[in-house]
C-alpha cells in the first residue's frame, strides 16, 4: 500500500512502517481500494507552536502536535508523548495503532495520539509546568471529553496529566476530570491506571506460558526499558510470577545478569535517581546487544523499531512480548513468521493494551462520577485482556495466520464494518 504522495506531512520510517503493516492486511482481508485510504489516513492532525519562558530567562519554542486517526466508534483516544525525535509522521503512526489497538478490545474509540518535540529530563519542573499547560491550552478547541481524551506515554506521567486536566478545567471554570486518563487518584484518577499496561503484558505472558507449558521458576526475562511499562513488568513478573529478570536497560545503560538481577534494588534506584544511568547492580552490556541475549521472555517496553532486520533471526526468546508500541519491523516480521515454532509473538496492539483498557475505566468512571476498587478495575482489566487473547489465538490457529495479523485483522475489521455501516464522514 502507498499512500498518496501529497500526504507528506506524514512521511516517517514509523508511519511508513504502520502503512506497510496495514497494506498487508487490506490484501490480506481483500479490503476494497476505495476503502484503504481512509481507513488508513488521519482524519484530523494539528501542529502547534508552543512559546516557553525558560528558568534562564530566554524564550524557546517547542513544536506540538495531536493526531486523531478516525471518529468512527466515539471519541479519540491516545497517549501522549514527550521525546526529542517526536514527529508528525511517528504521531500518526502511533494513531493508527491505537485504533486497531481500542477496536481490537472493543472500546468505543478511535485512535489518537500527540506530543510535544523536547527532552523533559532538560527541563526544571517549571519549565516542564509551563510547556505541558501551554500544550493543553493550544489543544482546548481540539480536544474534549466527548472528543479526544488524552493520556501519558513515553517521558510523561501522572503530574503532567494532572497539569492537563487542570489547564482544561480554569478554561471551563469546573473541574473536568475526565478529559484525561492516567491523572493522579487524588484528581480522579483511577486506582490501577499507573500499572494498567505493564499487569497487562504479565497476564498474557503468564498465559502463553501456559499454553507453551513452561515453569515460573525455570523462566527468565529481559526487558528493555525501565519506564512505567517496563519497570512494572520486570517487577510483577520477578516479585509475583517467580520468573528470574536477567537482564534490564534505559535510555542510559543495559544490564545483564545470568543469575538474576535485583529489579526491585533497580526501581528504588530509578525513584532516587531517575535513571539507571549510575546503577552497579549487574554488568554492563551494550545496550543493543540485550535483545538477543539468551532468555525465556523479551519484553521490548521503551522505542519503536527495535527489533529489525538486523536482529530478529538472532532472537533467542521463546516469547516476545510487545510492550513497546512498534518495536518490531515489518521486515523482522517476516522472519519471525518463518520461526513461529520458535519466538511466540504477543503483538503490541494486545500485549500493551492494559494502559488504555484501563483509561477507558477511568474515563466511564470520571462520566458518572464513580470509584471502582483496584481489584474491581484489575478484574474487568483481565477479563477483557483474556478475551482478546483468546480471539487472537484462535483466529491465528484457524486461518495459520501470525498472531499480529490476526490481531490487526479483528481490530481493522470492525472499524471498517462501522464505516461501511455510518458512511463517508467518519
Ligand atoms: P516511560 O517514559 O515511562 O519509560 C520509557 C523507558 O524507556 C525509560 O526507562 C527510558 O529511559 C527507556 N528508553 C528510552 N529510549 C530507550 C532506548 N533507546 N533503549 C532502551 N531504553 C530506552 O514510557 P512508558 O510509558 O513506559 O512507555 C514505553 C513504551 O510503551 C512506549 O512505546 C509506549 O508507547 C508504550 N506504551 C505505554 C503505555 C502506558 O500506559 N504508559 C501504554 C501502551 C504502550
Amino acid at each position: 500500500m502507498s499512500f498518496n504522495s501529497s500526504l507528506n506531512i506524514y512521511d516517517d520510517p514509523t508511519f511508513r512502517m504502520a502503512c506497510e503493516q496495514f497494506g498487508f492486511l487490506a490484501d490480506y482481508l481483500g479490503i476494497d481500494r476505495n476503502d484503504r485510504d481512509r481507513l488508513m489516513l488521519p482524519k484530523r492532525s494539528v501542529a502547534v507552536t508552543l512559546p516557553v519562558h525558560m528558568d534562564d530567562g530566554s524564550t524557546q519554542t517547542f513544536q506540538g502536535y495531536r493526531v486523531q486517526h478516525h471518529l468512527t466508534l466515539g471519541p479519540t483516544k491516545g497517549g501522549t508523548r514527550f521525546s526529542p525525535d517526536l514527529s508528525m509522521g511517528e504521531t500518526a503512526a502511533l494513531a493508527m495503532w491505537m485504533s486497531w489497538k481500542c477496536a481490537l478490545a472493543n472500546l468505543p474509540y478511535g485512535g489518537a495520539k500527540g506530543g510535544i518535540m523536547c527532552d523533559p529530563r532538560t527541563l526544571s519542573r517549571r519549565e516542564l509546568e509551563a510547556l505541558s499547560r501551554r500544550y493543553m491550552q493550544e489543544m482546548i478547541p481540539f480536544v474534549g471529553p466527548h472528543t479526544d481524551i488524552m493520556g501519558p506515554d513515553m517521558g510523561t506521567n501522572e503530574q503532567v496529566m494532572a497539569w492537563f486536566m487542570d489547564t482544561y478545567s480554569v478554561y471551563q471554570g469546573y473541574a473536568v476530570n475526565e478529559i484525561v486518563t492516567g491523572k493522579p487518584v487524588s484528581v480522579g484518577g483511577t486506582e490501577g491506571r499507573r500499572e494498567a499496561t505493564g499487569r497487562g503484558v504479565v497476564y498474557l505472558v503468564e498465559r502463553a506460558m501456559d499454553m507453551l507449558k513452561m515453569e515460573p521458576e525455570k523462566t527468565t526475562a529481559v526487558v528493555q526499558g525501565f519506564g512505567n511499562v517496563g519497570a512494572v513488568a520486570a517487577l510483577s513478573l520477578g516479585l509475583k510470577t517467580g520468573v528470574k529478570i536477567l537482564g534490564i536497560s534505559d535510555a542510559f545503560a543495559a544490564f545483564y545478569n545470568p543469575k538474576g538481577l535485583d529489579v526491585r534494588a533497580a526501581d528504588a534506584w530509578v525513584a532516587k535517581h531517575g535513571s539507571l544511568k549510575e546503577w552497579d547492580g549487574g554488568d554492563r552490556v551494550e545496550p543493543k546487544e540485550l535483545l538477543t541475549m539468551k532468555c525465556d521472555v523479551l519484553i521490548p517496553a521503551a522505542v519503536d523499531r527495535v527489533i529489525n532486520e538486523s536482529n530478529a533471526a538472532k532472537l533467542q526468546c521463546r516469547i516476545l512480548a510487545e510492550g513497546a508500541n512498534g518495536p518490531t519491523t515489518p521486515e523482522a516480521d517476516r522472519i519471525l513468521d518463518q520461526r513461529w515454532s520458535e519466538v511466540f509473538v504477543i503483538p503490541d496492539i494486545l500485549c500493551n493494551a492494559g494502559g488504555v483498557i484501563v483509561s477507558y475505566f477511568e474515563w466511564v468512571q470520571g462520566l458518572q462520577a464513580f470509584m471502582w476498587s483496584e481489584t474491581e478495575v484489575t478484574d474487568k482489566l483481565f477479563r477483557i485482556m483474556e478475551h482478546s487473547f483468546t480471539q487472537v489465538i484462535q483466529r491465528a490457529k484457524r486461518h495459520k495466520i501470525s498472531h499480529r495479523t490476526a490481531a490487526m485483522a479483528i481490530g481493522v475489521e470492525r472499524v471498517l464494518k462501522a464505516k461501511q455501516s455510518r458512511g463517508l464522514f467518519p
